[in-house]
């Protein structure tokens, strides 16, 4: 299948795309509830030749393109939820919502998403298979795409004609500050990493600072801790299967003549692997209760689990760099030599179905992508021209992927 007039097929859709992303940016929501975005989704798909599916344990939205021929599904992901922080951009579409903001791209991935669907629904006579489009909510922290699949988002009825139509690929776009607008980038294996919770209590005993050896000071075993698990680290984690463990709160105390009874320490662990993932974990706890014993102190440990590492399969990430090289051009796409320590809930999915999750550059050329504010900043801005390509590149993968390319 041809895929070079994609891109003049998605400039078409330019003005509409922008239009529903800054509408969608004014009136930003959080977490899994959005109906507002919703709304504006399904009236933007209105009239588009797809099977809608509103699901109802979360607002996410499935909707399925049948192709004129049988064929298998391909899943396109775009998320649609928004930050809990004020902006200071002071666009014309700035957020009408106080303290909430689209400062991750979603509002821009929903928009490109919509896109294209109506690209691909334009020429639906020529789609040996289905497209899967995957509008979900709650990618932040909340869970969305796993909401999603347990909803059943991957078990499709068989297509019109009977047949089995079984998801075999899955493709997500995020929008970056940190590349010229428009590049595409990826790569295989590990490209996000997990991101997980940990909470250490020391407990002491509490009592007067001037006799501290009345009282039994979580204070400064806390501190140890913190130190000894950057030690851990550094000693007993491959450096070529990196952690971070940052801790990014610790409280303790009331004023300066009181020794608490309890010191809180919290922070978040980040691995691009399974393996690092739990070993690190083990580690934490080790240095947690052996530094607390060795002071006579009580100690409790807890992870939250966050989201998993985001694999992408090699074969379909070189698939995907392959298609955007031909869409976009060979000078706009990067094969990223490491993964971005951020995590992502296209983990679910992508521990599901093989597939990639690839990067669209959003920084416009009057800025420098090193220095422009980045996403979940405050500042962050997008270059709205992207879109075209971020479109086309959605759509090529969806094409190629049908039309029996590898990946
Ligand atoms: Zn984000
Ligand atoms: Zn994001």
């Amino acid at each position: 299948m041809e895929l070079d007039t994609l891109r003049d097929e998605a400039r078409d859709l330019l003005d509409e795309t922008v239009a529903l992303r800054r509408t969608l940016h004014r009136w930003p929501e959080l977490g899994n509830d959005l109906p507002v975005t919703r709304e504006h989704v399904l009236s933007a798909l209105e009239g588009l030749p797809l099977h809608v599916t509103q699901h109802s344990t979360t607002s996410g939205i499935a909707a399925v393109l049948d192709g004129g021929k049988p064929g298998p599904t391909v899943l396109l992901r775009g998320d649609m939820d928004a930050l809990p922080l004020q902006e200071d951009t002071d666009l014309p579409f700035e957020s009408a919502t106080e303290g909430q903001m689209h400062a991750c791209g979603h509002d821009t991935h929903t928009a490109m998403l919509v896109g294209a669907a109506k690209l691909l629904s334009a020429r639906r006579a020529d789609i040996p298979g289905r497209v899967l489009f995957m509008f979900q909510p709650g990618e932040e922290g909340f869970g969305g795409a796993e909401f999603m699949l347990n909803e059943g988002l991957l078990n499709l009825p068989p297509a019109a004609d009977g047949t089995d139509s079984p998801v075999t690929g899955a493709y997500a776009l995020h929008i970056s500050s940190n590349l010229p607008t428009g590049w595409i980038a990826s790569k295989g294996g590990s490209i996000m990493a997990s991101a997980d919770q940990m909470l250490i209590t020391v407990t002491g005993r509490g009592g007067h600072a001037s006799q501290p050896h009345h009282a039994l000071d979580p204070i400064p075993i806390a501190c140890e801790i913190v130190q000894a698990l950057q030690m851990m680290v550094t000693r007993t984690i491959d450096v070529f299967d990196p952690t971070v463990v940052t801790v990014g709160r610790i409280s303790a105390g009331t004023t300066n003549n009181i020794i608490p009874e309890t010191a809180v320490i919290e922070g978040t662990i980040r691995a691009i692997s399974e393996r690092t993932r739990a070993k690190v974990r083990d580690g934490i706890r080790r240095v947690a209760e052996g530094v607390s014993a060795a002071h006579d102190a009580q100690v409790t440990v807890d992870f939250h689990d966050g989201y998993p590492v985001t694999v992408n399969n090699p074969g379909s990430a070189e698939f995907a760099l392959d298609v955007a090289r031909e869409v976009v051009g060979k000078g706009a796409v990067v094969k990223l030599p490491n993964p971005i320590m951020g995590a992502e809930d296209f983990s679910y999915v992508l521990n599901r179905v093989p597939g990639a999750m690839v990067f669209l550059g959003g920084t416009g050329p009057d800025r420098n992508p090193a220095t422009a504010a980045p996403n979940h900043s405050n500042r962050v801005m997008f270059d709205e021209t992207a879109m075209v390509n971020g479109i086309a590149v959605y759509g090529a993968m969806a094409l190629r992927h049908l039309t029996g390319a590898p990946g």
